[in-house]
C-alpha cells in the first residue's frame, strides 16, 4: 500500500463491503461520484433522501464559502506567477461572491443586509485564502489542470466521475492530485474517507491515463494542515474493488427499499434529521421508481463542484 504522510489512514467501514452476491438487474448507465459514494458509506438513508427523494438542502455559509474560497484558488492561476499574491487573492474574493450570489439569487437571504454577518464571513473567507499561502506557494506552481472534471467506465460498465480541484503534472510526467479542504483536518479515525475521494480520483486518473499518480494532497485550510498520501496500484485495485460493491449495495437498497439509516456524530449536520427514524422522525413513502432514481440520477448528474462538495 502507498506511503502517507502524516498519519495512517482508516480503512473505509467494512459493512459497506460485506455485501451479498448482487441480486438486481444491473441498469445501465449507471455512474457514482465520491462525494454520493461517501454518502452512502456515511448513512444509506442519507443517501436515499438525497439521490431517491431529491429532498432540497438549505446552504450553509460555510458551504458557500467553500465555493467561492475554491472559486478564487482556481482564479488565482489565470494570472501570471508573480502576481499570484495573497492581496490578489483578497482581491478576488468580492467578484467570485457576487458570482456566485448572481447565479444563485437566493444565498443573499444568508446575509441579511442590515447585519454584520457578510463582513465576518468574508473576513473568514480571507483568513483561509492567508493559511493557503502559508501551506503552498502560488508563484512556484503551474497547475496542469484546475477544477478537471474526470470520468471513466468500469469494465462492469459503472462509471466513475467527479471534478478534481488541481492537478500538477512534474517535467517528468508524475501526477500530483491536489484537493482543498475549507475546513479543518480530520483526526486520526475519519482520515479514511477523505483518502477514499482521493484514491477514487486516483483510480479514474489512471484508467484515463494510464499512470498511477504519484502523489495525493490534502490541503486543509480550516487547520493550515497537509494530508499526502502516496498510492500504489494496490490501492486503487482495492477502491476499484470497493465502488463496484458499494454499487451493488446501492442497487439492492433500491430494489429492497432498505436504507438504513446509521447515525453518527455527523447527524448533527444532517439536513434531513427531522424525517430519520433515529431521530424520532418518518421519512416519505419511498418512490416508486428509485431504482431509475439512483441510476439515471447518478448518470444525469455529473455534479460541478457545487455547496457539498468542498
Ligand atoms: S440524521 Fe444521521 S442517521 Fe439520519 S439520515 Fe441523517 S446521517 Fe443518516
Amino acid at each position: 500500500m502507498g506511503q502517507q504522510s502524516r498519519r495512517r489512514p482508516v480503512p473505509g467501514r467494512a459493512a459497506i463491503l460485506s455485501v451479498a452476491a448482487p441480486t438486481v438487474r444491473r441498469m445501465a448507465p449507471t455512474a457514482l461520484s465520491p462525494s454520493r459514494a461517501g454518502d452512502f458509506m456515511q448513512c444509506p438513508l442519507l443517501y436515499r433522501f438525497r439521490v431517491v427523494d431529491r429532498l432540497p438542502e438549505a446552504p450553509t455559509p460555510a458551504m458557500v464559502r467553500g465555493t467561492v474560497v475554491h472559486a478564487v484558488l482556481e482564479r488565482l492561476f489565470d494570472l501570471p506567477a508573480g502576481s499570484r499574491t495573497l492581496q490578489a487573492a483578497h482581491e478576488l474574493l468580492a467578484p467570485q461572491w457576487e458570482r456566485v450570489r448572481t447565479e444563485e439569487p437566493e444565498l443573499a437571504a444568508l446575509f441579511p443586509p442590515d447585519g454584520d454577518d457578510l463582513a465576518a464571513w468574508l473576513s473568514g473567507a480571507r483568513d483561509l485564502l492567508a493559511r493557503w499561502f502559508e501551506l503552498e506557494d502560488p508563484t512556484r506552481l503551474e497547475p496542469a489542470e484546475r477544477e478537471l472534471y474526470v470520468e471513466t467506465t468500469l469494465d462492469d460498465g459503472l462509471v466513475l466521475r467527479g471534478y478534481v480541484d488541481r492537478l500538477d503534472v512534474a517535467p517528468d510526467g508524475r501526477l500530483r492530485v491536489v484537493d482543498y479542504k475549507t475546513g479543518r483536518a480530520p483526526r486520526e479515525a475519519f482520515e479514511g474517507k477523505a483518502l477514499f475521494q482521493m484514491k477514487f480520483y486516483a483510480l479514474v486518473l489512471w484508467r484515463l491515463r494510464g499512470i498511477v499518480p504519484a502523489l495525493l494532497q490534502l490541503v486543509y485550510l480550516g487547520s493550515g494542515e497537509v494530508l499526502r498520501y502516496a498510492p500504489e496500484q494496490a490501492d486503487l485495485l482495492a477502491v476499484e474493488r470497493k465502488v463496484k460493491a458499494l454499487w451493488t449495495a446501492i442497487e439492492r437498497a433500491a430494489v429492497t427499499g432498505d436504507w438504513r439509516a446509521s447515525p453518527g456524530r455527523l447527524c448533527d449536520w444532517c439536513s434531513h434529521r427531522a424525517l430519520c427514524p433515529a431521530w424520532g422522525g418518518t421519512p416519505p413513502p419511498i418512490p416508486a421508481d428509485a431504482l431509475e432514481r439512483v441510476t439515471g440520477a447518478a448518470a444525469g448528474t455529473a455534479q460541478a463542484p457545487g455547496l457539498d462538495e468542498t
